[in-house]
């Protein structure tokens, strides 16, 4: 059984307005006061770890010990079959210093060619992750993996989205990620289904 989250306020352990934001949003409705960690003006750890589950975990906890509060971390990524599972935790690293999307999908199309990967659904599969971790300040930790299998399509299409949602499309939908509005997305998405996952455990 997991635990029920029952205190007034969470820190959420992100520098992101964007995240924070739809995160308040989803939260609210259940009482709890949201926080971020750029509100508070906290360090943000480096992602050493070899998983989402250990990175996602440590950003909790760094969170929740330089704050004092329960706090909430994600990590996400894309998983390509073809090539290892790469990027993997690396997923942002790949978009490059200047974390622009096209370089990401761009190095994945290269590496996917460089392989002599056919242009097939079956061969190009792919994986979205979203590990969330809810920690409280007694260090317990609730994780929750949330998955979106597809296929990596070239060239990108769409315009909503963000990341690598252009090059993305889920299994039997002829529509990339960035085709779909937010509600469609969401309602399929690693992240969606994290995070449903945890607010039946944890806050349902
Ligand atoms: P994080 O914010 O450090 O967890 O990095 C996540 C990486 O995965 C970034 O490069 C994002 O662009 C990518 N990513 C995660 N979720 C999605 C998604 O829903 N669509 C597209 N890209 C995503």
């Amino acid at each position: 059984m997991a635990r029920r989250f029952a205190l007034p306020k969470l820190v959420v352990a992100t520098h992101n307005r964007g995240k924070a934001g739809e995160i308040r949003t989803m939260l609210t409705p259940f009482g709890v006061e949201i926080v971020s960690a750029g509100d508070l003006g906290l360090p943000s750890p480096d992602e050493t770890g070899t998983t989402f589950e250990d990175n996602a975990t440590l950003k909790a906890l760094a969170a929740v010990r330089a704050s004092g509060l329960p706090a909430l971390a994600d990590d996400s990524g894309l998983s390509v079959h073809a090539l290892d599972h790469q990027p993997g935790v690396y997923t942002a690293d790949w978009e490059g210093p200047t974390r622009d999307a096209m370089v990401g999908m761009r190095h994945i199309q290269d590496e996917l060619a460089a392989r002599k990967v056919p242009q097939t659904d079956a061969a190009r599969r792919a994986t979205f992750h979203c590990v969330l971790v809810l920690a409280w300040p007694d260090e317990h930790v609730e994780l929750f993996h949330g998955t979106l299998d597809g296929a990596i399509v070239w060239p990108p299409r769409g315009t909503g989205g963000h990341g690598y949602d252009p090059c993305f499309q889920p299994v039997g939908e002829t529509r990339t990620t960035a085709e779909m509005s937010d509600s469609e997305k969401n309602a399929i998405s690693h992240r969606g289904r994290a995070f449903r996952m945890m607010v039946e455990a944890c806050f349902g």
